[in-house]
């Protein structure tokens, strides 16, 4: 057995060949499974070192502590790879020398949800299946519209119709089942789960597919290659809270694994308007879902969060914290990410950087510590609330050369 299954809450190991995808005892909010390999195992064929990854990818460096079998089940779109860079401008206007971002709206389907989707359809390929399912507020189903759309698996895909337009137009284009529905995401993804039991489809869906966070985790391994060490903090947006518990289990593998010493702090950043787990955070209780949310962060638009118990985990065991922001404060940071480094970020991407602002402004992060923001998805991805924050800015000229020199002058 190349790993075991172990609920969050009552710890009890299950066998990956038959067990379902959740703890019966604990139920679908509470008993998520972690992924447990025989870490004693593997690390002998590490060499306690990261030199030997050179040009291999993250995937096949580090197979063994993946959960399918071959590399080849993979989808054949290149998942991973972005890069971890320094934007001398923020860097230089805030005085944080070792500030990265990493940029996951590179990737096919322009989110980090591609590294999840990624893991579940070579366990779909791997089982043989035909169709896929996911409920989604857009980027997961986009993700899944794209990456299935190369193996020829049909992507059976649960949205709200608070979808941005944009991620619509992905799923349609790609081919995928839309179940475009007259309720939020919450409801969507008990439908999904529904759906699967009934129809026996893949089931893709965060946090209930223990697997999900088995690619999310990959970012984590990817930074720590890149950097060759692990750096002293990492921020994140949270929805469901998969990013974040994914973090969280792939530096406590490569911890494991005795490749790093120590575990970044793990910040996660909600919107003021969707903070269930801000909330437990910071009442240091267990999380009581919203009954409703609003907020225009619309990928971390989650009342019901599924990876929460993960997402608490991560940021307490590491000396991190959940915390918020307002919606103000998110369109103000993708601004500034945009029109300083070049880089142009959804509204719950954003919400990371709203965070690293939040966080530096408290002095929480130092100014001297290695500091990796995540980028979690592009900004084309949303845009109508970008071109209704920045309408303004946009006015008529007239098309004559003496209307344009008023406009230019300035910067000659
Ligand atoms: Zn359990």
């Amino acid at each position: 057995m190349k790993f075991k299954l172990v609920c969050v809450s009552c710890s009890r190991e299950y066998d990956p060949d038959t067990s379902p995808f959740t703890c019966p005892d604990c139920g679908s909010f509470k008993g998520t499974f972690d992924v447990i390999y025989p870490y004693e195992q593997i690390r002998t064929g590490f060499d306690g070192t990261l030199s030997n990854i050179r040009n291999k990818s993250v995937w096949e460096y580090f197979l063994p502590i993946l959960p399918f079998k071959n590399l080849y089940s993979l989808p054949p779109l290149y998942v991973g790879g972005v890069p971890a860079f320094n934007s001398p401008n923020v860097s230089k206007y805030f005085g944080f020398e070792n500030l990265l971002f990493k940029d996951e709206g590179r990737n096919p389907s322009a989110s980090m949800k591609d590294r999840a989707t990624a893991v579940a359809i070579a366990l779909a390929q791997e089982s043989k299946m035909k169709s896929i399912a996911a409920a989604s507020t857009g980027n997961a189903a986009a993700s899944l519209a794209t990456m299935s759309a190369s193996v020829g698996l049909k992507p059976i895909l649960f949205v709200p119709k608070s979808i941005p337009k944009p991620k619509l137009a992905q799923l349609l284009i790609h081919g995928a089942e839309v179940i475009y529905l007259d309720c939020d995401y919450d409801t969507a993804f008990d439908l999904c789960q529904s759906a699967c039991k009934k129809f026996g489809m893949y089931n893709r869906n965060t946090a209930v597919n223990p697997f999900t966070g088995e690619g999310k985790k990959t970012v984590a391994l990817e930074i720590v290659s890149d950097l060759g060490e692990a750096p002293d903090a990492v921020i994140c947006s949270v929805g469901d809270g998969c990013i974040i518990g994914g973090l969280y289990k792939g530096f406590y593998d490569l911890n494991k694994l005795g490749l790093i010493d120590r575990l970044p702090r793990l910040y996660g950043v909600q919107a003021e308007g969707a903070a269930p787990v801000a909330r437990a955070f910071s009442e240091n209780s267990v999380i009581s879902p919203a009954k409703s949310v609003k907020t225009i962060a619309d990928s971390i638009s989650v009342g019901h969060p599924r990876d929460g118990i993960k997402a608490l985990r991560a940021a307490r065991n590491t000396s991190g914290e959940i915390i918020t922001v307002s919606d103000e404060a998110i369109l103000n940071a993708q601004g500034m990410l945009a029109s300083k480094a070049g880089v142009f970020s959804e509204p719950a991407a954003s919400a990371a950087i709203a965070g690293f602002l939040k966080l530096r402004e408290a002095k929480i992060i130092g100014k001297e510590e290695k500091i990796v923001v995540l980028i979690t998805g592009h900004g084309l991805k949303d845009i109508d609330t970008t071109m209704n924050n920045i309408k303004s800015a946009v006015d008529i000229t007239k098309p004559d050369m003496e209307s344009i020199a008023r406009k230019i002058e300035k910067y000659r």
